[in-house]
């Protein structure tokens, strides 16, 4: 799973990445208003944390350009403490949450876990297939009750494929949900980790659906 994090604080920016990178996902960050509508407008992501108060372009103007866009990834924005005509002006441009500054983190990354998990259309906060569990709130994955260890970009490809179990994902837009922008993709391809998943998961847990994709079954 792939966040934009659209804040001008550096320190702020800095501490979002740092939490949502070791909560498992990838990260990209936007300085300023014209890199956050950029970004979001040119890469794929399964959610953004939007500050309202942005250099450059504003956080409504950029929310309303994606949604005229038909932009559909969930935006968490982030407003000004106590400011309510600020949150309602948020969720009515087209947000699907908020969060006051200042917050406390774990209260971001449940938000978020949350907007993901239903633009997914999931209903329970684990993720189960089959022997295997995958709990977004730790970063954990079990296979019948045993933790299973997994590098960060392994762990991505299989949050990925359970948030969208029984659908035949494209290895090209498995591609644009595991990496950052700016990561040097070419020593570690999909098929690797695919391979590194099976292995650790069992043989047939990721199907190869050829030409099409990957596919992991729901409730076997
Ligand atoms: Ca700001």
């Amino acid at each position: 799973m792939r966040i934009l994090i659209a804040e001008d604080e550096p320190h702020l920016s800095r501490q979002l990445a740092s939490a949502l990178t070791d909560a498992g996902y990838a990260v990209d960050c936007a300085l300023d208003g014209e890199r956050a509508d950029f970004l979001g407008a040119t890469e794929s992501y399964d959610a953004v944390v939007l500050d309202l108060g942005l250099p450059k372009m504003d956080g409504l103007t950029i929310l309303r350009r994606w949604r005229d866009a038909g932009l559909s990834m969930p935006v968490l924005v982030l407003t000004a403490r106590d400011s309510w005509h600020e949150k309602v002006r948020g969720i009515d441009g087209g947000a699907d949450d908020y969060v006051a500054k200042p917050f406390q983190m774990e209260e971001v990354l449940a938000r978020l876990r949350a907007l993901i998990r239903r633009a997914s259309g999931q209903v329970s906060p684990e993720l189960r297939a089959g022997a295997v569990v995958l709990d977004p709130r730790n970063a954990r994955v079990t296979r019948d009750g045993v933790v299973v260890k997994l590098t960060s970009h392994e762990f991505r490809v299989l949050s990925y494929l359970m948030h969208h179990r029984g659908r035949v994902v494209p290895q090209s837009e498995l591609t644009e949900h595991i990496y950052a922008q700016d990561f040097d993709r070419d020593s570690n391809t999909v098929e690797v980790f695919i391979a590194r998943l099976r292995r650790k998961l069992g043989a047939s847990f990721i199907e190869t659906v050829r030409g099409l994709g990957y596919r992991i079954e729901a409730d076997r």
